[in-house]
């Protein structure tokens, strides 16, 4: 198959490029490398085979995805390409509405100009927003109330896509998209080639890590008075091969006129405090921690109910252990104190 990345040089989308290598397709990533690194697109290449193509592109440039689709005959857009920090889709909602809802408005009139079919979005549980007890562990089914600019910004470009599928189903030319809703995505590929690099990390495990190695002087838990068992935030930390390994799953079944979506997490929640201790445990080291003010637009508690998948596609996620999660996260980072740039 004919396989469209955007953000393919970004942390998720290059494993995302190489699990679509190894299964055999011809992949054209498409990243404008703002938090993307071309270092990762030089890992991948020798294993390539001569079926990758990387184009330097943003995904907001309409006229360019057009003839980028078409030219590389593009059967199936897995779009990753998006900004992802929920505290500077505070303080930069506008950025976070361009970058996420407004570019995929431009890639999706492409893919409609050229007749791409099958779609496969990056969406998140932020959509959710605060659900309540009874929607917890998450289902699909739970009613999406994001409370911060990037789950909007996320929910705006799902209700695009099936504003769009509808209107292709009524025009007779079918447009299939799955709309996957990821949790917290931690870890790194097992052979060490690519790994997370962000400028700047905020996210908890790599932040942590960073702490293990003396890179940073110490963590800060944002807030400890949450209604949580232990007072801090809860996430569920899907591995990201496993993401990636769903997205595979949902490619190989995905149809034209399919309108999906399916939450992808391990169906646990820990604790920011768990977290901690773990990546403590993994690395042999201790630092310093601090107790710090709640982070606005954080939930208490997000965590899945993967049943959706699971009954549909026969899909789970394989690593549920912390350890085993933190242990991948700790082989990239102290490989690669300063990421590609080590
Ligand atoms: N967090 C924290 N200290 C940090 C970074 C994150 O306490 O230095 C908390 C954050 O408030 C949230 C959880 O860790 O409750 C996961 O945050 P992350 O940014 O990794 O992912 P998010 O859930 O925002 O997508």
């Amino acid at each position: 198959m004919n396989v469209m990345v955007t953000g393919g040089a970004g942390y998720i989308g290059s494993h995302a490029v190489q699990r679509l290598l190894r299964d055999g397709n011809t992949v054209l990533c498409v990243d404008n490398l703002y938090r993307g690194h071309a270092e990762a697109m030089a890992a991948l290449e020798p294993e390539a085979g001569g079926r990758l193509t990387f184009a330097e592109a943003d995904t907001g440039d309409r006229e360019k995805m057009k003839s980028l689709l078409k030219e590389h005959q593009i059967d199936t857009v897995m779009h990753f390409a998006a900004l992802a920090y929920v505290g500077e889709s505070v303080t930069e909602p506008l950025v976070y509405y361009r970058n996420n809802a407004a570019s995929a408005l431009s890639l999706i009139q492409a893919c409609d100009a050229v007749g791409v079919q099958r779609f496969v979005f990056s969406s998140t549980c932020a959509t959710y927003g605060e659900p309540s007890e009874e929607f917890i562990p998450i289902p699909e089914t739970c009613p999406q109330n994001p409370i911060n600019p990037y789950g909007r910004s996320k929910l705006h470009v799902e209700h695009m896509l099936f504003d769009y599928a509808h209107a292709c189903q009524l025009k007779g030319k079918p447009f299939g998209f799955a709309a996957l809703r990821y949790f917290n995505v931690s870890g790194s590929d097992r052979t060490g080639v690519i790994g997370e690099d962000h400028t700047p990390e905020t996210h908890l495990i790599p932040v942590v890590l960073q702490a293990a190695l003396g890179i940073r002087d110490s963590i800060t838990i944002f807030g400890t008075d949450y209604a949580t068992p232990d007072g801090t935030c809860v996430r569920d930390y899907i591995h990201v091969e496993d993401l990636i390994d769903a997205h595979a799953c949902v490619m190989g079944d995905l149809k034209p006129g399919d309108t999906r979506t399916y939450n992808l997490g391990i169906g646990k929640g820990y604790s920011v405090r768990e977290i901690i201790d773990s990546c403590k445990r993994v690395t042999g080291k201790d630092f310093e921690i601090k107790e710090g003010q709640r982070r606005p637009g954080d939930p208490p508690s997000l965590y899945a109910n993967p049943a959706k998948i699971l009954g549909g596609l026969g899909w789970k996620a394989s690593i549920t252990d912390l350890d085993e999660n933190i242990a991948s996260a700790w082989n990239w980072f102290k490989n690669h104190p300063e990421g590609y740039g080590s």
